[in-house]
């Protein structure tokens, strides 16, 4: 039988992948239990909207006990789900999809329950049955491994002791066949979370094989259990190509368009532009992007681009970016002449075209081309930023060459 959980964890504790490992290690499981990404720019989510799958002939009852037992039900914001399932619905890969790309109401979950006559259990308001659903209905095209490694039990909340050479050693023997291990311009370690959750690392792979053998090289405190779970994270299969005129809020994006705002730098150190088709949208490198943003300010309007990256309402629509595409430079003239005619500042407005700020005359001037500090390409946040869903470049070269 098909089991889908989601929503058992709190930002004080748990994680549904520990929820189904302890499940798993009471009554087996067929094959990788999987571990589905759902739409990450929905309010609701604890941390990364993942829900979790798995085939296994356990006692249904013995495992609703169990969720009852281990989940933070009583936690504001946690509604777990379970679902129980036999055979899985033609129509269930479409459900899916629309939980990972869009916003789905809890009722349209249960009348889908109801309509295909799903075994379920859900408690508090029965959220969780939507990534429960989803996790089992997800049809995957590309897909990597996440190797996680559980704390014992008394350690959980405390400090995590994980040697952070060893984590570099491993990251250098086996990368690019894992990746988003260590943030060495930013010296962050990726695999552990910040949360209080039983997770001590997690490590991210393309197959089993290489995650056993760079787990073995990690130098931790003990681990009480570890389990591979089949994933979709890392796989961009959240974004959709669009024109700006079709994006809507919590949509993940791909679109092309020509920077039409030079980027600018606001409070906290974020820096925001704009990009336009027929439409105009604006587009952001957060903070947290760190030597992204040095990539971005150089956009000057004119740029063509490709933007990859969530939407969230701001300052009107705005791509959350998680990588770039640099199509076409626009050419850069630096005029020596600044001054108008009647004596006041010219202000660029691309393309060599000026107006004057004090009449309102607009000149085109042609000055000298200076050579542009960014080069045509792709141009990624370090993994310190990277959501769990987006693609590393190191993955793309390598299907490329494959
Ligand atoms: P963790 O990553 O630690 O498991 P989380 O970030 O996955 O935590 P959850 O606790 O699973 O967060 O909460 C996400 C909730 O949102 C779940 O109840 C899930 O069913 C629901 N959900 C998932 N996708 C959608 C969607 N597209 N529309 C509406 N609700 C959704």
């Amino acid at each position: 039988m098909y089991i889908g959980i989601d929503d058992t964890d709190s930002k004080e504790g748990m994680c549904t992948t520990y929820m189904a490992k302890l499940i798993i290690d009471r009554f087996g499981c067929e094959g990788y239990p999987r571990l589905i990404r759902l739409n990450p720019n929905i309010p609701y989510k604890t941390r990364g909207n993942g829900a979790l799958s798995f085939v296994s002939e356990g006692d249904k009852d013995e495992i609703i006990e169990m969720l009852v037992k281990y989940s933070h039900y009583k936690k504001e914001n946690t509604n777990p789900g379970i679902v129980f399932m036999e055979k899985i619905p033609l129509s269930l890969k479409k459900f899916s999809l629309k939980a990972l790309h869009e916003n789905i109401e809890i009722k349209d979950a249960l009348n889908y329950i109801e309509k295909n006559k799903i075994d379920y259990f859900a408690l508090g308001n029965k959220r969780g049955v939507i990534g429960a659903l989803a996790a089992v209905g997800m049809e995957l095209h590309d897909h990597t491994y996440e190797l996680i490694a559980y704390r014992e039990r008394s350690r959980f909340g405390k400090k995590r002791e994980i040697d952070v050479k060893s984590v570099i050693e491993m990251d250098k023997k086996y990368y690019p066949l894992v990746f988003d291990n260590y943030d060495y311009r930013n010296k962050h370690l990726c695999i552990a979370p910040n949360s209080p959750c039983p997770v001590l690392y997690g490590i991210r792979g393309e197959s089993p094989e290489i995650l056993e053998k760079a787990q073995k090289m990690i130098k931790s405190e003990k681990i009480d259990k570890k389990q591979i779970f089949l994933t979709n994270q890392g796989t961009d299969m959240h974004l959709v190509t669009k024109r700006i005129s079709e994006v809507r809020e919590f949509d993940s994006v791909i679109l092309r368009g020509e920077v039409s705002q030079n980027p600018v730098t606001i409070e906290g150190g974020h820096v925001i532009f704009r990009i336009r088709d027929e439409m105009e949208i604006f587009c952001a490198a957060y903070e947290p992007t760190k030597e992204f943003r040095d990539v971005i300010r150089k956009l000057i309007i004119g740029d063509i681009v490709r933007v990859y990256g969530g939407v969230k309402y701001t300052r009107g629509l705005t791509v959350n970016l998680e990588k770039i595409e640099i199509l076409k430079l626009a050419k850069k003239y630096e005029i020596r002449k600044r001054k108008c005619e009647c004596g006041g500042t010219l202000k660029s407005k691309g393309k060599g075209v000026y107006r004057c700020k004090k009449c309102g005359k607009k000149v085109k001037l042609k000055g000298i081309e200076i050579k542009r500090e960014i080069k045509e390409g792709f141009y990624e946040v370090p993994p310190s930023a990277r959501r769990h869903l987006s693609k590393p470049l190191c993955r793309y070269q390598k299907q490329q060459q494959s």
